[in-house]
């Protein structure tokens, strides 16, 4: 059976996620950012929690953990530590590992950069990644604890998945990603089209999330760094794509 995908936002702009198997009532939320607004959506929809998955160890990930565990003493899913050790954990994956929200199968990618620990989680019956903050609507994460080689590893990870997967990630960045986006790709037809959109979904309060990883692959220029065009936008013809990733990380940090 198709898996219950609820979409909200916790903390400022964080999202949360409730993933629920309506053949056994088992609901994992993915990271847990903050307890208030999971647990409304919880009640609104008459669920109870059973798992948590942990996609890294940054607060606005694990912030709610205990308080959610104490309340509904679900199992906490987290990967193994590799900086920061992250509290509450039941169960510790890495990649290629496969776990069970009631039926659902969700297969565990090694994605590290933004921090060395983070994982997405992977739903192919439902064709729906969790990405966190590892790749962005048009953008991808800050590489906080590893290398650009490491990031852009990751990201060719998650650009191997099919085009017609959706995207869940962690932050609503997607205006500020696409106003980045359009300074080195501002001729992307897909591009323009997709900020039009974006600028329509944040005028009506609505969420840009989940985008279909098709359009990000060719919006989404952070997963286009072995592109020599787009090298050569950045008047780096000849570049690697570390090199071009790189160059784009950084230039981000600094717009
Ligand atoms: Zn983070
Ligand atoms: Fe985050």
């Amino acid at each position: 059976m198709a898996a219950d995908i609820r979409v909200f936002t916790c903390l400022s702009d964080n999202f949360g996620y409730l993933i629920h198997d309506p053949a056994t009532g088992a609901t994992a939320s993915v990271d847990a950012p903050e307890a208030g607004p999971i647990i409304r959506q919880l009640e609104a929809a008459g669920w109870t929690l059973t798992d948590i998955l942990i996609t890294h160890h940054h607060h606005d990930h694990v912030g709610a953990v205990a308080e959610l565990k104490q309340k509904y003493g679900c199992r906490v899913v987290a990967p193994h530590d590799k900086t920061t050790a992250i509290a509450d954990v039941d169960l510790r994956v890495g990649h290629g590992d496969v776990i069970k929200v009631g039926e659902l199968l969700a297969r565990v990618l090694e994605t590290p950069g933004h921090t060395l620990d983070h994982v997405s989680y992977v739903f192919d019956a439902d064709k729906a990644v969790f990405a966190a903050d590892t790749l962005f609507s048009v953008g991808c994460g800050r590489v906080f604890e590893g290398t650009y080689p490491m990031m852009w590893d990751s990201l060719l990870k998650l650009r191997a998945l099919p085009d017609d997967f959706r995207l869940y990630c962690g932050h609503e960045y997607t205006a500020s990603n696409v106003k980045f986006a359009l300074t080195v790709d501002g001729d992307n037809e897909a591009l323009k089209a997709r900020a039009a959109e974006v600028t329509r979904l944040r005028a009506a309060n609505e969420s840009t999330i989940p985008s279909l990883l098709g359009d990000e692959k060719q919006t989404n220029v952070f997963l286009r760094a072995d592109d020599p065009a787009v090298a050569i936008k950045l008047r780096m013809k000849g570049a690697t794509a570390e090199q071009v990733f790189g160059e784009l990380r950084e230039r981000k940090n600094k717009s």
